[in-house]
């Protein structure tokens, strides 16, 4: 799979590619993903911060850094979830799944921050590892 995934924000102002592969796909069930996602928490796959490339929108694109935790990056047209994990600083970038245009196929790898399941929520039994927090 060498081809560069494409993601692009619900509006569509926001288009981005990814020019490796993701070194680890996870699913984070944190509060903090919950409250920004709108849902059980967010869908990431990890990539070098420099494998991604803004082709359009770069100037509605807005991080917001929590006091705890890495900065979150979303549309500031759309409000769509685009990058977790620190961009564009920081060395890995978290992309969200829900941002690729082509169906991703690969399934989620680690749940993370399992201790923060809601009771609305159910965790898949999909054989995946869990950690109670960050993974080691
Ligand atoms: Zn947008
Ligand atoms: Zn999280």
């Amino acid at each position: 799979m060498n081809e560069a995934l494409t993601g692009s924000c619900l509006c569509g102002s926001v288009r981005f590619e990814v020019t490796e592969p993701f070194d680890r796909v996870t699913q984070c069930h944190c509060t903090s993903c919950k409250k920004l996602s709108g849902g059980v928490g967010t869908s990431n796959g990890r990539a070098r911060t420099e494998s991604i490339r803004i082709v359009s929108g770069r100037d509605v694109i807005r991080t917001y850094q929590p006091s705890e935790g890495s900065a979150k990056t979303f549309c500031s047209e759309c409000g769509s979830n685009l990058f977790g994990g620190g961009w564009p600083e920081s060395e890995h970038t978290s992309v969200r799944l829900s941002t690729l245009d082509a169906p991703f196929e690969e399934r989620p790898a680690a749940h993370l921050y399992v201790r923060s399941v809601a009771p609305w929520e159910t965790l898949p039994d999909d054989g995946a590892e869990r950690f109670d927090a960050l993974s080691t």
